[in-house]
């Protein structure tokens, strides 16, 4: 067949252009055969935006995927193991509001209504606590697992928070090192287009022209290719997603031996919310907020002020704050012609769950599994993908808003907007009344990979004290010993891990130490 798929160039080298050639390299680059070459182009003089510490437990299959060591990314791009998120301060802003959201499902998820269970139940303990071990360790700063456990396996499900430069660079040197990927230094000047339509090459200012049969934009928030060339609309979500600013600071340790913290601490605030983050020298803290709400100046005071808790108040009022701006949506189609969007090029809804380095994950390996064999099937493929990914923007949308929707603070305007009902999404008001009556369940999700499975919505739900009325069904009713036996075994395993897990810095110092044992 002619117009054969077999350049592919990856316009920008953040960890959207790194992590996508990755994980097309290690499945194609070997395909000598087909004669596939990809090339990562990257501007000398445009920094990468460099905020994304957060990542899912996928990450995990990518970099294993990609061929990387565990343990060298511990070594070289200050890796910190993240068992899930705890949330702050979200429902009323008292002293003892908080809830986590873990990275494992419930024990015995599948087999019965816990939640029923534990309404009904005699458990004293959050929802989450009572049938997940993981909020325990996350309590006690354990790390998921021991360092006789091999690398990328766990104890429990885990994640990391790293130094997104660091992640950058280290993906860099294994893609043209041991994957075969090119990489060229020089700012793209703009793409040149078939009489069809479709781009035939980017114009460099040093390199002449690039030329390519798929064209992968990483560029950004500039979004060059789709955004800019194409012209391909924003879907802005600012009337649900209200956040479109944040202040980032990278906040020093008191010690270098203080604890890190295994999970992210998102604090809601007056008209935003601020992310804690642990690496192993410094902590990634960062307020995001809504600048229709409130000013620059605002919220850097909060920020400032959550700083002082743990560094005090002269360094706190010392450390440099980096401001960025952002419209919370995404490109209206992903996949346009023979070009298709990844990682901030395609869109960025807000920091809230770190889902933005998921959907790089997903979208990546999609098109590397999708691969068109040529341009006569890219479109088929195209149609499809863009179907796929408009669905998985807006589940993130519901997820993401679920967090405002459910508080119950009336501190400030922001949060009262939240709760109004036209800026709650058709789906998420049909899914909340539907979860009046029965939990969340995998018919709401129709897709084997979701971004956030039904045991997720569960643990925000019933964290922030959303009630589900009973239902008479067979799974739900009678079955308390089966919840009294989760629940105990729960507690039990959680204590057993607490008393044999490693702190998190205890077990990160080892691996840079010793590493792990590869797989
Ligand atoms: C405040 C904030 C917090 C975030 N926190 C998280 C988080 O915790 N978890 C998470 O998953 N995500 C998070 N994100 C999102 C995350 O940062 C990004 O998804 C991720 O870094 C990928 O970015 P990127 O590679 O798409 O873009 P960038 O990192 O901006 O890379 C763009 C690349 O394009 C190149 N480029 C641009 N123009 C040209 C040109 N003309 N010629 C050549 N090259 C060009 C640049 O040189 C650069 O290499 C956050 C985002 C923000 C704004």
């Amino acid at each position: 067949m002619g117009n054969a798929v077999k350049n592919i160039i990856i316009l920008g080298g953040g960890s959207a252009g790194w992590l996508t050639a990755g994980l097309i390299a290690s499945e194609h680059g070997i395909d000598r055969a087909r004669g596939m070459n990809i090339t990562l182009v990257e501007s000398p003089d445009i920094p990468i935006i460099g905020v994304g510490e957060g990542t899912w437990p996928t990450m995990r299959r990518t970099l294993k995927k990609i061929g990387v060591s565990e343990s060298d990314l511990f070594k070289e791009c200050e890796a910190s193991f993240k068992q899930g998120a705890k949330f702050e301060k979200w429902v009323n802003g008292t002293a003892d509001d908080f809830y986590y959201h873990p990275l494992v499902e419930p024990l015995g998820y599948s087999d019965t209504e816990l939640f029923y269970q534990w309404k009904n139940g005699e458990y004293n303990t959050s929802f989450g606590d009572a049938f997940c071990f993981q909020g325990h360790i996350c309590e006690h700063g354990r790390a998921p697992k021991l360092i006789t456990t091999p690398e990328y396996s766990g104890i429990a499900n885990y994640a990391y928070h790293l130094n997104a430069y660091k992640l950058g660079e280290f993906l860099k040197k294994h893609c043209i090192n041991k994957l075969g990927v090119n990489h060229v230094i020089d700012n793209v000047l703009k793409a040149c287009s078939h009489d069809n339509g479709d781009i035939a090459a980017l114009e460099t200012e040093n390199k002449g022209l690039l030329k390519a049969d798929l064209f992968i934009d990483c560029s950004g928030l500039s979004s060059i290719l789709l955004g800019k060339h194409y012209g391909i609309p924003f879907i802005s979500k600012r009337h649900i997603l209200f956040n479109d600013s944040a202040l980032a600071a990278q906040v020093p340790y008191r010690e270098p031996d203080d604890a890190i913290t295994s999970h992210t601490i998102s604090t809601a605030q007056k008209n935003g919310w601020i992310w804690d983050i642990g690496l192993p020298s410094r902590r990634g803290v960062g307020h995001t907020y809504s600048s229709a709400h409130t000013s620059d100046e605002q919220a850097e005071i909060e920020l400032r002020q959550y700083i002082c808790h743990s560094l005090g108040e002269q360094r706190s009022a010392e450390l440099s704050l980096r401001k960025i701006s952002f419209e919370p949506g995404h490109r209206e189609v992903f996949w346009h012609r023979n070009c298709v969007a990844v990682g901030m090029a395609s869109g960025f809804l807000e920091p809230l769950e770190a889902s933005a380095l998921v959907l790089v994950e997903m979208a990546a390996n999609r098109i590397s599994e999708e691969m068109p064999a040529n341009r006569t099937v890219m479109d088929i493929v195209s149609k499809r993908y863009n179907q796929r990914f408009l669905y998985n923007w807006d589940a993130i949308v519901d997820f993401l808003k679920l967090h405002y929707v459910l508080s119950k603070r009336t501190d400030s305007q922001y949060w009262l907007d939240n709760v109004s009902k036209e800026s709650i999404p058709e789906r998420l008001r049909e899914l909340m009344l539907l979860w009046r009556y029965q939990p969340p369940n995998r018919h709401d999700f129709p897709y084997a990979e979701e971004v956030f499975p039904s045991a997720s919505w569960q643990y925000v739900l019933y964290g922030m004290g959303f009630n589900s009325s009973q239902r008479p069904t067979r799974k739900a009713m009678n079955r308390s010993a089966l919840s009294d036996k989760y629940f105990r075994e729960t507690q039990e395993f959680a204590a057993r891990c607490v008393s044999k897990l490693p702190s998190n810095r205890e077990l990160i110092d080892k691996i840079v130490q010793f590493g792990m044992q590869p797989v």
